[in-house]
């Protein structure tokens, strides 16, 4: 019996007691491998000494300041310190409790922009099919995922989409890189056009899309041409790193890795590392300016944006995470995941693509790998999936609608940057024998 209306309504959930490195403890004593940081968000693996350190000494000194009254010495070092470390041109941050507020203030911001520079007329925000950005009525509308969209879809604000950069499925068979991340952006140019050039506000996109697609990074340049379109129409590039951002890649953006930076930046997941909810929206020099120039401020506010305690948790984990150089090991344990992924996949039957960029992998499953064609949604081969890595003492995020919102099956692992080699072998025999026996028992 329980008064938690949980995600689900007719499963049982294990009691979780404790969390030591990159393994939970549920109150039956079992342990889990976190081999996804839950959804990609515990970077530091469970119970770091110098982050709870942190905290309590955060917790001894004042544990809130509403922001209208007060700033605090914690969250200005955390905003330093992400301006420090910020893709070129991003100088102000927005702190605030998770990924789907930092997308709903990044919105915002874009939209007050040009009211501020005198152009009321943009309205329209276009991003990509098959992304996700939040739960909160202006992320979903954001979103491209339809399963997620569907019942909703009429209390959402009008939105456009175009197809992600998803070369596995959407790569023509002979067409190059380059004409690919040609064509793919191409339909953003379109979609402006079409629009109209002086009506459009942002488009919305993560560098590489993360929970509803698995993982898929964009083919070089296409974020490249993406920037320049953006930029020939006055349109904002707004960034989505909630779950790709903060190291997970191997960069700590991962942005980096495309060349470019843009003009909103949303992080959260990995900034505090679970240890504490907190997202932020990092924004450009001329946004601040507009707003600095025009009203003043920026008309939004939540009651425990720049909470003292989330900043603590956030500076303790991006200090621990450059004190320990753990970039470093997401990209030497990324390329080690990626070897033991091909290696245990590579002539797996039902494993199409296994795709990723550091710490941050997906592998689709296929009925066939020679057409592509994915399993029977009715199966819930992910469902399957989940069950079969839990029962083995694995936390991995499988996902189903890869291709549409329905079709498609996927599995993400992102385990935490302070990983070692063995329990990257540890997870992958797990993994392989969790797949394995998944598709044994839709057979
Ligand atoms: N954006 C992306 C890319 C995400 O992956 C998520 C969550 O998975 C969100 C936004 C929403 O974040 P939150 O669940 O913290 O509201």
């Amino acid at each position: 019996m329980t008064h938690i209306l949980h995600r689900t309504i007719h499963s049982t959930l294990p009691v979780a007691v404790r969390g030591q490195g990159i393994e939970l403890f549920d109150a039956e004593g079992k342990s889990y491998i976190d081999a996804s940081g839950g959804a990609a968000v515990s970077c530091l693996g469970h119970g770091h000494p110098d982050v709870i350190a942190a905290l309590h000494a955060q917790l001894d000194r004042i544990a809130y300041a509403h922001t209208a009254f007060f700033t605090t010495e914690v969250a200005e070092q955390l905003a330093d310190r992400l301006i420090e470390d910020a893709p070129r041109g991003l100088d102000h941050v927005y702190l605030v409790s998770g990924g789907s507020e930092a997308i709903e203030a990044a919105l915002k911001m874009a939209r007050q922009y040009f009211v501020e520079k005198g152009e009321p007329r943009r309205r329209h925000v276009i991003a990509r099919r098959q992304s996700y950005h939040g739960n909160t009525l202006g992320a979903l509308a954001t979103g491209g995922n339809e399963w997620r969209r569907a019942q909703f879809k009429p209390l959402l604000i009008e939105t456009h989409h175009i197809d992600p950069c998803y070369a596995y499925r959407y790569q023509q068979e002979g067409e190059s890189d380059e004409a690919y991340a040609a064509r793919a952006a191409q339909q953003l140019e379109d979609k402006i056009l079409e629009l109209g050039a002086d009506e459009v506000i942002a488009f919305v996109a993560e560098p590489v899309v993360g929970a509803t697609l698995g993982a898929v990074p964009p083919v070089a340049d296409y974020f490249k041409r993406i920037r320049a379109i953006c930029d020939r129409y006055g349109v904002l590039l707004i960034l989505d790193e909630v779950m790709c951002g903060m190291g997970r890649t191997g960069t700590l953006h991962a942005c980096e890795q495309d060349g470019i930076a843009p003009d909103l930046l949303t992080i959260a997941k990995g900034l505090g590392g679970g240890y504490q909810p907190i997202g932020a929206v990092l924004l450009g020099r001329h946004i601040f300016d507009a707003f600095a120039k025009g009203s003043g401020f920026f008309q939004h506010g939540h009651t425990y944006m720049g909470h003292p305690m989330a900043a603590a948790a956030g500076l303790a984990v991006q200090e621990v995470i450059r004190r320990d150089g753990l970039l470093d090991n997401v990209k030497a344990m990324g390329a080690r995941l990626d070897e033991r992924l091909q290696q245990r996949f590579d002539n797996h039957h039902h494993v199409g693509d296994i795709r990723g960029r550091g710490l941050f992998r997906g592998i689709e499953l296929v009925l066939d790998r020679a057409t592509k064609e994915p399993f029977d949604p009715k199966l819930k081969l992910h469902v399957r999936i989940k069950r079969e890595a839990m029962a083995r003492g694995l936390m991995i995020y499988p996902m189903g609608g890869t291709i549409d919102g329905v079709r498609g099956v996927h599995v993400l692992v992102a385990p935490p940057f302070i990983i070692a080699k063995q329990d990257i072998d540890r997870i992958v025999e797990r993994l392989g024998e969790a797949i394995d026996a998944a598709i044994a028992s839709a057979a």
